[in-house]
């Protein structure tokens, strides 16, 4: 049985292309979506995600501006800047690149993005409305994960589904949008990493979903046969070039190899989660820019 490969870009470029058409709609009534995204200090990785988040965002007509504050400012001043802002009418969406330097209390500075143009859904009101099902602005990589799940045509009734990691960004929004179903929901459970056994639970796992961060985690005989596997791990790793030279590669936290030889679909990193993730912080703003104009 050869397993499916979930293309993540293919998915992004449609909800993309819906995203164009709705700017578009909203542009004709004088209402531009932007998108602003602050940096503070300097950090390679957060230069390479503001790159593709600027020309993901303008591919689809969102105006996208990066503030990029200097290292060496307190928490009191990164916060004001935040609330000027939540002020600005003309900011719809905001996003704080991660990580931050150290001196910073970053999950501090996200909650005082106000809940209507926090576009990352991590604003603890945004978190909250998740327990009811009442969702607007979702965490962009669980909502993602669903999307996903979706694209896979697989019913989720009654279906065992291990989520390693359990942060408040992936795993733990991810359980409650899983959960969001009265009557058709599956049965979520959630490791992390004082689990005793993670391979028992992940080998129960009909749907196997993780958010761990650490390469080679999850082994092929970790998997159930036939199982959906959703990889959201990013990790650079060494490797050896025909020339013997060291170069980095990017793989997720399951042994791919491995595990496509069983499963039924999986993710591939990258190209996964990673592209539907940046197609739903796009799909957040429009939502936040709408929320602000009173639903247009
Ligand atoms: P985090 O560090 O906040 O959380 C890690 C989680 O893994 C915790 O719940 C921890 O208990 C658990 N864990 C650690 N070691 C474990 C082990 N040995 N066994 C079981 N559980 C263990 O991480 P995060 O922010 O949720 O990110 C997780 C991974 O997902 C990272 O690699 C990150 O880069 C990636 N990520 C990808 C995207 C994307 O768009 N593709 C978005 C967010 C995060």
């Amino acid at each position: 049985m050869g397993a499916q490969i979930i293309d993540g870009k293919k998915i992004a470029e449609g909800i993309k292309e819906e995203i164009k058409e709705e700017v578009a709609r909203l542009k004709e009534k004088g209402i531009f979506p932007s998108l602003h995204s602050v940096m503070i200090g300097e950090n390679p990785a957060s230069r390479v995600y503001v790159k593709n988040q600027r020309k993901s965002a303008e591919e689809v007509g969102i105006e996208y501006t990066l503030h990029e504050l200097p290292e060496n400012m307190n928490q009191q001043e990164v916060v004001e800047f935040i609330e000027g802002l939540n002020r600005d009418e003309r900011v719809n969406g905001i996003i704080i690149q991660v990580p931050v330097p150290q001196h910073l209390n970053v999950r501090d500075i996200q909650l005082k993005i106000s809940p209507e143009k926090d576009v990352e859904g991590v604003n603890p009101y945004n978190m909250g409305l998740l327990v009811y099902g009442r969702g607007k602005l979702v965490p962009c990589t669980a909502k993602a994960v669903m999307i996903l799940l979706e694209s896979t045509g697989i019913p989720l009734k009654g279906k065992e589904v291990t989520v390693v990691g359990h942060s408040e960004i992936v795993g733990k929004p991810l359980t409650l949008m899983l959960l969001e179903s009265l009557y058709e929901a599956p049965t979520p459970t959630v490791c992390h990493i004082a689990t005793r056994d993670l391979a028992f639970h992940t080998r129960r796992a009909d749907i196997l979903i993780v958010a761990v961060g650490k390469a080679g985690l999850i082994k092929g005989d970790m998997i159930k046969e036939g199982a959906v596997v959703i990889d959201i791990g990013i990790n650079r790793v060494p490797v050896l070039d025909e020339e013997g030279k060291k170069k980095f590669k990017i793989v997720g936290d399951v042994v791919f190899e491995e595990a496509v030889e069983k499963v039924a679909f999986i993710t591939p990193v990258p190209g996964g989660v990673g592209p539907v993730t940046t197609a739903i912080l796009l799909r957040n703003t429009v939502e936040a820019c709408k929320l602000q104009k009173g639903g247009e």
